[in-house]
């Protein structure tokens, strides 16, 4: 049976069956209003009448009244005839009486006065206790009748109250503890209480509910399985090596590549922590320092590339470590959920790269003595040792000179950049003269700074510290600055240079109120070739970039400030000699 069947019978049936009690009770206890009610009208009156006159009758006799209390009662009970023979003997009665008011002393009528006032008593007492059974018989009714109908009651609701709530109860508490299962993940979960109710019916739904998600999830696992393998075999193709960990670093996959480089196998490497792996193997240590010091890394800091013996022969690797973080489904801030570190085979680059250098500082050193025998040749020439040469020979040959400075200049640079790149600077670090460093170098910008009348100014305190340095290097280095500072700046304006002694170190400033460099190019100028674009001025992009080895390999630091349309400010300092 339904439950809204079963609801509406058993609380409907309760409802009709109180409505009957009330109506029962109701009609009980006024029949037993009407029984009492009879008794105490119809005969009770009719005693006290027929004693009060008794009592009359008595007075009457003893003249203590007169007829007239006697008259009054009779008249009372005249009028509450109820019982069957009591008119008759009322009326014989009121015989009597009349033949007493004419008699007073007759006492015969007395007796029978009195005899038919006690037969009246006496039907009244009858009647009253016929009546009497009579009500009680009601009561005994009513007693049977409102108990039967209570206990009926009483049931009913007795049924209602152990059946109803277990009925509805269950089944809900049931169905709930298998929804929590399904959310828990555990799609087998059924529910078996077979009932015809709605119960019935709502477990019949549940259960293909059920049915269906555990199919579904079954075809999704099947199918995040396929594409968890197509990822696996796809990271474990690539030529690259590749690891990945989870948010608290521990290996969750690396590929072929990866374990040939660590020498590792892969069961020494998926679940163990990074920190775990890094004690005993130094490859993993250097791939895995970031993310053990969870360093965030930026990509405009470009970290040389690692050299790892792979592939029977030394290998250049570049490392990229990549933070992964995901939004979950429902939420609005990403979640980081772990690394990727990447290592790109860059040998290949790096072989052609060394190739480059080793070419162009070859060809530079090669360049460098036919040009120096030009020079010397020009300078014969020039001379006039070896015959005169007229105005136009000497123009000529003074811009043949010019060109053949600036070619020895870029050699010179280019030799010495391919010096830097394949790790051969020769650095003899001395104590050595601040001042004369900045000396050397002006004088060398000279004639440079009077062609465009650019005024040197040169802030030195007398008694400075010496300088921990390799002064040829940091004299190239200053002329370059001072070079720059001169070319990039307008004519007839002033280049300030300061040397000042700081903390532990000495500090060379160039400063100029050239054109300046744009914000988005500061950070780029120290990069080899670049140049700002639209510089006019001819270059090789080389001079700052070798400044920055060079100063860099002496412990020191270069640093540049500009204000664009307002000048530029180059710092260099090292340490000072103790
Ligand atoms: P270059 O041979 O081109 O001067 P550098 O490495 O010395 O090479 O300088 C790189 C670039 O930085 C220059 O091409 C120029 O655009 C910019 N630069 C260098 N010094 C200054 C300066 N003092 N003022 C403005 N721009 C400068």
């Amino acid at each position: 049976m339904k439950i809204k069947a079963k609801l509406t019978l058993g609380v409907g049936l309760l409802f009709a069956l109180i409505i009957l009690l009330a109506f029962v009770s109701i009609q009980q206890v006024y029949t037993l209003a009407q029984d009492t009610k009879n008794i105490l009208t119809a005969n009770y009156n009719s005693l006290e009448h027929s004693r009060n006159m008794l009592d009359a009758l008595e007075k009457i006799i003893s003249k203590e009244e007169d007829m007239n209390l006697f008259e009054a009662h009779l008249i009372e009970q005249e009028q509450n005839i109820t019982e069957v023979g009591e008119a008759e003997m009322t009326q014989s009665l009121r015989l009597h009486f009349n033949q007493f008011k004419t008699n007073l002393g007759d006492s015969v009528v007395v007796k029978k006065i009195r005899a038919e006032v006690n037969d009246l008593m006496k039907v009244n007492l009858e009647a009253i206790q016929r009546k009497s059974a009579v009500a009680e018989n009601t009561a005994n009714n009513a007693e049977f009748w409102i108990g039967l109908i209570g206990a009926f009651c009483f049931l009913i609701a007795f049924t209602l109250l152990f059946n109803l709530p277990a009925n509805i109860a269950d089944p809900v508490k049931e169905l709930t503890e298998s929804i929590t299962q399904i959310a828990a993940g555990d799609y087998t979960q059924r529910v078996h209480f077979k009932s015809s109710s709605e119960f019935g019916e709502l477990a019949d739904s549940f259960n293909v509910m059920a049915k269906k998600l555990e199919a579904f999830n079954a075809s999704s696992l099947a199918k995040l399985i396929t594409e968890k393998r197509r990822i696996d075999t796809l990271i474990n193709k690539m030529h690259d090596p590749v690891i990945g960990l989870d948010e608290d670093k521990k290996v969750l996959f690396a590929n072929e590549e990866a374990l040939k480089i660590t020498g590792l196998k892969p069961e020494e490497v998926i679940g163990k922590s990074a920190l775990e792996l890094s004690v005993n193997n130094d490859l993993i240590r250097s791939l895995m320092q970031d993310v053990i010091a969870d360093k965030k890394e930026s990509p405009s800091v470009s970290q040389p590339p690692m050299k790892i013996y792979a592939d029977g022969k030394e290998s250049y690797f570049e490392k990229e470590v990549l933070d992964i973080s995901v939004t979950p489904t429902g939420e609005k801030t990403p979640r980081h959920i772990g690394h990727v570190i990447l290592l790109r085979n860059v040998t290949a680059y790096k072989e052609l790269d060394s190739a480059k250098s080793n070419f162009i500082a070859t060809i530079s050193h090669e360049f460098k003595t036919p040009i120096s025998s030009i020079k010397m040749s020009l300078q014969l020439l020039e001379n006039g040792r070896i015959g005169a040469v007229n105005e136009e020979q000497k123009n000529l040959l003074h811009s043949i000179h010019e060109d053949a400075e600036r070619l020895l200049k870029i050699t010179g640079e280019l030799l010495d950049m391919a010096q830097v790149e394949t790790g051969n600077i020769q650095l003899t670090v001395l104590s050595s003269d601040a001042k004369e460093i900045i000396s050397q170098a002006m004088e060398a910008n000279r004639n440079a700074s009077e062609q465009k009348k650019i005024r040197l100014e040169l802030h030195c305190p007398d008694h400075l510290p010496h300088v921990l340095a390799d002064s040829d290097k940091t004299t190239w280095v200053m002329t370059n600055l001072i070079s720059n500072a001169i070319r990039y700046s307008y004519d007839n304006s002033v280049v300030q240079l300061y040397v000042n002694a700081f903390e532990g170190h000495i500090e060379f400033a160039v400063k100029d109120t050239g054109q300046g460099i744009q914000p988005q190019y500061v950070h780029k100028v120290f990069d080899r070739y670049f140049r700002v674009p639209g510089t006019t001025s001819e270059g090789t992009g080389l001079g700052l970039a070798i400044s920055k080895e060079f100063i860099e390999a002496q412990g020191g630091k270069i640093t540049v400030e500009s204000d664009f349309g307002a000048g530029s400010t180059f710092k260099v300092s090292l340490n000072i000699s103790l």
